[in-house]
């Protein structure tokens, strides 16, 4: 498996140097976690409100306690914990509980080291019941991120937040905060920047995992999910798609918007107004909802308590996403 991993790396590397031309520089492969862990780039988010200063020192509050025997590999949530962690080969991600976040005490180079499967086994997507997947992206921050937490609290929720690791690194306290009130948490690159991460699949790879590195740093164990800025489905190359397939992770697009983030920036009544127009008349069963909560979206806090009330009214359990989570499209 090791070796395999690092010939689908180089192999990938040297099929697609650079993704958009040849401008990339060689890279070892070796000497690419060195480089990430470091996390050195800070830059800030489009909206982002990260000012490129050093990150806030963190005290790594570790959930998962290294010394403890190993956990069977079971699909029930352990005990005290309202999450999943992975087992080493992979084995209980096939759940029977859409609510319950999944998450992985190993970062993919410590998987590789220990020779344990990287890529994600096939899973049967969620779909017994009707789900919405309240997803919050760019975040966390400290104003808009807790007022979303305060609903999400008050309404009885689950959702689940792509964060980017810069916002990580500047916010760690709100994102212990989303872990331990049982959201899920995705990642959603470091720094936002589309002209980097689209540079090569490796280029985008890189950023999902010192994001990993900083997530891991402040709750103990990292995501499987990740939403690509922008979208995949607009974003993407095949060779991006294989990349993110071979380093396992998953990633999520969504089916339905408020469209908090367009230069339109719609007030609460046109988001929840967004929201009843791409459920149209035959709602799906799956929805994977986009919206963000960082920076000015305020109106999107507002807005927040109507939708969840009209999709509980309709039927809709409130899931997060996890890798059985199904595709929206
Ligand atoms: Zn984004």
């Amino acid at each position: 498996m090791k070796k395999f991993f690092y010939l689908t790396i180089l192999l990938l590397l040297t099929i697609f140097p650079g993704g958009c031309g040849d401008s990339a520089k060689e890279t070892d492969v070796k000497d690419i976690p060195t480089e990430v862990a470091t996390g050195k780039v800070v830059e800030p988010n489009d909206d982002g409100k990260s000012d490129g200063t050093k990150p806030a020192e963190t005290k790594p509050d570790t959930k998962i306690d290294e010394t403890k025997p190993e956990v069977k590999p079971t699909a029930t949530v352990q005990a005290g914990k309202d999450y999943v962690v992975a087992d080493d080969n992979l084995s209980n991600l096939q759940l029977t509980d859409p609510t319950i976040p999944v998450y992985d005490k190993y970062t993919i180079w410590e998987r590789q080291e220990k020779g344990l499967p990287i890529a994600l086994p096939a899973l049967t997507p969620y779909e017994a019941e009707s789900v919405v997947y309240l997803t919050f992206d760019d975040g966390p921050d400290d104003k808009v991120t807790p007022q979303v937490l305060d609903i999400l609290k008050a309404e009885g929720v689950k959702a689940t937040f792509y964060v980017c690791g810069n916002m990580v690194d500047t916010y760690p306290a709100v994102l212990k905060r989303i872990f331990d009130e049982g959201h899920a948490i995705g990642n959603h690159s470091y720094n936002h920047n589309y002209n980097q991460l689209y540079a090569s699949p490796w280029s985008f790879m890189e950023q999902i995992i010192q994001t990993d590195n900083s997530i891991k740093n402040i709750i103990g164990v990292r995501p499987f999910i990740i939403r690509a800025p922008g979208g995949a489905n607009g974003m993407f190359t095949a060779n991006f798609y294989s990349m993110v397939e071979d380093c396992g992770y998953v990633e999520h697009d969504w089916n339905v918007l408020t469209e908090d983030a367009t230069p339109s920036r719609p007030n609460a009544s046109q988001q929840i107004n967004n929201v009843l127009g791409y459920l149209g008349e035959q709602p799906p069963r799956t929805v994977i909802l986009l919206m963000h909560c960082n920076g000015d979206k305020t109106e999107t806090v507002k807005a927040l308590p109507e939708i969840i009330r009209f999709l509980r009214d309709w039927g809709y359990k409130f899931g997060v996403v996890t890798p059985m989570t199904p595709q929206p499209w």
